[in-house]
């Protein structure tokens, strides 16, 4: 299988903080591919690195093509949708503004009209409340705002850091199940930064383990959930 996104030797810094140190793995097209690892072994800015928003070096390739030097904007159309940490949905206007914002940057009217319509298929709690300020809305409904709004923009890739945080177990479930449903039915792949292994590796078909800003395990996600290293550590069993 050709790799959709490869990544070699990344390094990143934060001004004289280095928090990647030769990062290199890939994902192949179709894949729901989860990225695991302990609080600052990197995670967030490995997805930071990809969409160009911290300093790095190292190369990155999506479909062929190199990331370097591209805008955080330009890698966007290219089609890598990213959902940071903490959601970032606009809280004062309405569920379904926030949707239509998430395909600014697309001209096909109708297409955009079909793609809310599948958000909400995907999310009926989001059709119930489109008319709701989306600062109303739980944490877990804002969490399945912000990756309705990022899959407007037809992404062919979806960078998702953290999105079980601070959301009760069961709404993880349902979210979980969500993605996987995209990831099948809709043809996008995903990479998913977790804290959450257990849930995480459930979900996915890869997985990766970061530890100080190097890739230190990967496997199927089947292997990776069965590691006695990564029980112990990350699995707390
Ligand atoms: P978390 O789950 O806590 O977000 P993470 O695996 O996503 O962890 P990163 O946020 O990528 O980790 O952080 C990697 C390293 O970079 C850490 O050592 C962190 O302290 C450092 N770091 C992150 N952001 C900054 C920043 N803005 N300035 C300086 N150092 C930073």
């Amino acid at each position: 299988m050709t790799a959709m996104l490869n990544i070699k030797d990344l390094r990143a810094y934060y001004g004289q903080v280095q928090a990647l140190h030769g990062l290199s793995f890939s994902l192949n097209e179709g894949s729901l591919t989860t990225l695991l690892g302990a609080n600052g072994a990197g995670k967030t800015t490995t997805l930071r690195a990809i969409c160009n928003m911290v300093r790095s070096t190292g190369a990155i390739e999506f479909e062929g093509k190199p990331l370097s030097g591209k805008s955080t904007e330009n890698v966007v159309r290219l089609g890598i949708a990213h959902v940071p940490q903490g959601r970032g949905t606009f809280t004062t206007m309405t569920v379904e503004e926030n949707l239509q914002l998430g395909a600014i940057t697309r001209n096909d009217k109708k297409g955009v009209v079909a793609d809310i319509e599948r958000m909400y298929e995907h999310f009926p709690v989001l059709k119930e409340r489109h008319t709701q300020q989306a600062g109303t809305l739980s944490g877990g409904e804002q969490q399945m705002l912000a990756v309705a709004r990022a899959l407007m923009l037809r992404p062919r890739l979806m960078l998702l850091d953290e999105p079980s945080f601070g959301l009760a177990p069961l709404i993880v479930r349902e979210l979980f199940k969500i993605l996987g449903k995209i990831n099948r039915e809709d043809k996008v792949t995903i990479l998913v930064v977790e804290q959450n292994a257990q849930l995480a590796l459930e979900l996915a078909d890869k997985a990766y383990v970061i530890e100080t800003g190097r890739i230190v395990m990967s496997g199927s996600a089947a292997e990776i959930a069965n590691n006695e290293d990564v029980r112990k550590s990350y699995l707390g069993y």
